[in-house]
């Protein structure tokens, strides 16, 4: 389930990612002249938006789309470096390697902070991977192997590629690395990183070269979007359940009008379900609670407001309204059962006679109890109105739990 959960994240992100690079190819290809040349004179561009790129990333403590950002920055300079033994023109081809290899390295690196000792560990995990792949590459180019290069010009549809058929080949090997690290941790700074080998990858497919003015400034405000995005996710989002928390709750009271319904679920005998199978267990049949109560219809807002307890706010609807809705989350949690993989308490007990753990999965089953209530000429204040549907849920627990009470019947 976790695992389907995330392969399903990444292929979103990944989706958006595309899309990001076909805009930028479609933009950039179709651009007229004198827009270009005038792009070309925002030299400050790039430059600023990496640098504020780069102050976001130390400030949200993501250390390594900091160094990304300065490696982004250090490439706008790739022209004007002397080097005494590579000329202008190699340093330019092996660019769109370095920057590939450096992001998929970062990519299996952690956050170390910024510390000189986690910096240099980052550095030097970019600059091995990055040496790594050159160093193939120059092996490669070595290798006389004209089937390969035969099978990409024939292959692609690529305009003018300067690479031969081993770097596009290694190219693409590295990205699938890359590839392999986003799809089993897709986060947002994992989608930076790869946005950036994909984007380096798609130019040089599709131009045969970089275009870097608009591309790294368009990366650049990528990842400020990706960076803000992660920090609304760390304050609005619960970390167990992914669904949204109390203090997005707060927010969104601030936005309700004067109609709304204010529902409070709770989790029933909770505390005896975590006794018996374990707080391990626990905590995934409340993520699966989550799911259920996210997937709510009828236009309602699912927030976890704390431990087992979750909050559903309707805006323009009134609690009769709001209870066939909620009777739908109520069936479909009492309904999807949970499959215990052998590691919580219950299961440790249930070993064989020979000490053997089960192997038989068991089912379990929870349910929840919900009072609902909505904005009235008494209770106008949204405090008031979620006091009411707290009290409305002791009284379906008083019910007998596993039913749906209204404030005012
Ligand atoms: P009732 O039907 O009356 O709601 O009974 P209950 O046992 O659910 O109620 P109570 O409020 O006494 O217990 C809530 C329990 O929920 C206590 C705690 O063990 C459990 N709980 C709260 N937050 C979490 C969590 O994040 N993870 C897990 N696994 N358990 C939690
Ligand atoms: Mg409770
Ligand atoms: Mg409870």
């Amino acid at each position: 389930m976790d695992f389907v959960d995330t392969a399903k994240f990444a292929l979103k992100s990944l989706f958006g990612q595309l899309i990001f690079i076909v805009l930028l190819i479609v933009c950039i290809d179709n651009l007229p002249i004198m827009v270009g040349q005038y792009l070309q004179k925002l030299q400050w561009l790039p430059h600023s938006l990496l640098i504020i790129a780069a102050i976001m990333a130390m400030q949200f403590g993501h250390s390594r789309l900091f160094i990304a950002s300065c490696l982004l920055f250090a490439s706008l300079y790739v022209g004007s470096i002397p080097t005494a033994y590579l000329t202008v023109e190699q340093v330019q081809h092996f660019l769109p390697l370095v920057l590939i290899s450096s992001m998929v390295g970062l990519l299996w690196e952690r956050d170390r902070g910024f510390s000189v000792y986690g910096l240099a560990a980052s550095v030097s995990v970019m600059v091995a991977s990055c040496s790594a792949v050159i160093l193939t590459s120059m092996y490669l180019q070595s290798l006389s192997m004209p089937w390969l290069t035969q099978l990409f010009q024939q292959s692609t549809t690529v305009k003018a590629l300067k690479f031969n058929g081993a770097e596009v080949l290694l190219m693409l090997i590295v990205q699938f690395i890359g590839l392999v690290r986003f799809t089993l941790k897709p986060t947002n700074r994992h989608a930076a990183l790869m946005l950036v080998t994909l984007s380096v990858t798609g130019m040089m497919l599709y131009f045969g070269q970089l275009l870097p003015q608009l591309m790294l400034s368009l990366l650049a405000a990528a990842f400020c979007v990706l960076i803000l995005h992660d920090s609304y996710n760390m304050a609005f989002k619960d970390e167990l359940t992914g669904i949204k928390g109390r203090r997005a709750l707060m927010q969104h009271t601030a936005t309700l009008g004067k109609k709304y319904t204010v529902v409070m679920g709770d989790v029933d005998k909770f505390k005896r379900f975590n006794d018996k199978y374990g707080h391990e267990v626990g905590d995934q049949v409340l993520k699966m609670v989550a799911t259920c109560v996210d997937e709510v219809s009828g236009g309602g807002k699912a927030f976890r407001y704390g431990g087992e307890e979750f909050t559903i706010v309707f805006q323009h609807k009134t609690a009769q309204q709001a209870k066939v809705f909620v009777e739908e989350v109520r069936e479909a949690i009492g309904a999807r059962p949970f499959l215990l993989r052998g590691t919580g308490r219950e299961q440790n007990n249930a070993k064989g006679r020979n000490g053997a753990a089960s192997t038989k999965r068991q089912e379990v089953f929870v349910t929840a109890s919900f009072g609902i209530a909505e904005r009235d000429n008494q209770l106008t204040e949204f405090e008031d109105v979620m006091k009411a549907a707290d009290q409305a849920l002791y009284k379906a627990k008083a019910a007998g739990r596993n039913c749906v009470q209204l404030a005012k019947q």
